[in-house]
């Protein structure tokens, strides 16, 4: 298959770890922010193709992981209202709340739904009028501007019982929060290339200048990430730092600036929370003055339901690049797919599911 098949070339991947081992020279940790890279690094076993020379850490970019508890304690409260119809993508349904999943909530009769596009939840609120459906708006700015296309839509139609519960998280504040901690380890950055296909790379700029770090920005095969690998650690050996994109057949610095507008049509940045980690400024979108009628947290007024975090999960500690998955004391015994304790076990893109499914206990 033409841009799959060239990249999963087992001989290719191996020169390049050849080339690698040759081009290091000193200890290097590196960061993956996108969970979808996580599962390729393991699955694949790349991570164990490297010089032991260089550690990669996982970071920040499941967009399930870092969705706060309270988030989801407060979808579990309008999912559970009889006139609403809740609709999420698949993997928000698993996440355990303080007491219930919305899993759990739809077996006990709620309304709830996994759709795959905000689009068909306006839909739904078309062919529904007696409902209130409500959609759950989260990840990265990937999916960030199908939302704004709903909510235009839902704008356009003038639908009153539409409305999105938003928690959407932005990469550059959250790399630059990491960088900025005194206990940061990370030297270099596998940037993620669906987040730039949409972005491009211009926010990444004064971020690699600043904190004087290369951020390649890398695809999703082993073969992308191998070469994004050797790309900073080759910058980093000759003492380089900036931007630079290996995901060149989809991604540019400017970007895909039609979305772009959307969003800022939209959305504008806010201070937002991160399961884990904590409050990070402008690191989220909220809804502008133009689409707040359409804010399912005012419209069922459960902003002010909080939720503490389980004690055990350290997922904030893995979500820095701080911990591995192994370092949890749960991870694999009361914490498993099947009886998730936090969101990196649950999510198809968490650190914790990924090192669970290829067995690395
Ligand atoms: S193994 Fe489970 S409890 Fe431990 S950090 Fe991962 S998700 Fe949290």
């Amino acid at each position: 298959m033409k841009f799959v098949d060239e990249y999963r070339s087992e001989a290719d991947v191996r020169k390049v770890a050849d080339s690698i081992r040759a081009l290091v020279t000193r200890p290097w940790t590196l960061m993956e922010i996108c969970g979808g890279q996580t599962h390729t690094l393991i699955k694949y076993g790349l991570d164990r193709m490297l010089p032991d020379l260089v550690t990669l850490v996982h970071g920040p970019g499941c967009p399930v992981c870092v969705t706060p508890l309270e988030l989801i304690d407060r979808a579990v409260a309008i999912a559970r209202r009889p006139e609403v119809t809740f609709a999420s993508f698949g993997d928000m349904l698993r996440v355990p709340g303080s007491e219930l999943d919305l899993l759990s909530v739809k077996a006990r009769g709620g309304d709830v739904r996994m759709l795959y596009s905000p689009l068909d939840a306006v839909r739904l609120a078309q062919k529904l009028p007696e409902r209130q459906v409500v959609f759950f708006a989260v990840g990265f700015e990937t999916t960030a501007p199908a939302i704004a296309g709903a909510l235009l839509e839902a704008e356009r139609l003038d639908l009153p019982n539409f409305s999105v519960l938003v928690s959407h998280v932005l990469v550059p504040p959250a790399m630059e929060a990491l960088l900025s901690s005194p206990a940061c380890l990370v030297k270099g950055f596998l940037a993620a290339g669906h987040v730039c296909t949409v972005m491009g790379t211009h926010e990444y700029d004064p971020i690699a200048e600043r904190y004087r770090i290369p951020i390649v920005v890398t695809g999703f095969e082993p073969l992308d990430l191998m070469v994004g690998i050797r790309m900073t650690l080759a910058a980093l050996e000759e003492g380089r730092h900036g931007v630079e994109i290996q995901y060149s057949r989809c991604v540019t610095p400017g970007g895909n600036l039609p979305a772009q507008k959307l969003l800022s049509e939209v959305f504008e940045t806010c201070d937002r929370p991160w399961r884990g980690i904590g409050v990070i400024p402008k690191s989220g979108y909220a809804l502008t003055p133009r689409f707040l009628r359409f804010d399912a947290a005012k419209r069922f007024d459960v902003e002010t339901v909080t939720a503490e975090e389980p004690a055990v999960c350290i997922a904030g500690s893995i979500l820095q690049g701080l911990a591995k998955p192994r370092d949890c004391a749960a991870f694999g015994r009361e914490c498993r797919p099947e009886k998730p304790l936090g969101a990196p076990m649950v999510s198809s893109e968490g650190a914790c599911a990924a090192y669970y499914s290829y067995g690395r206990e």
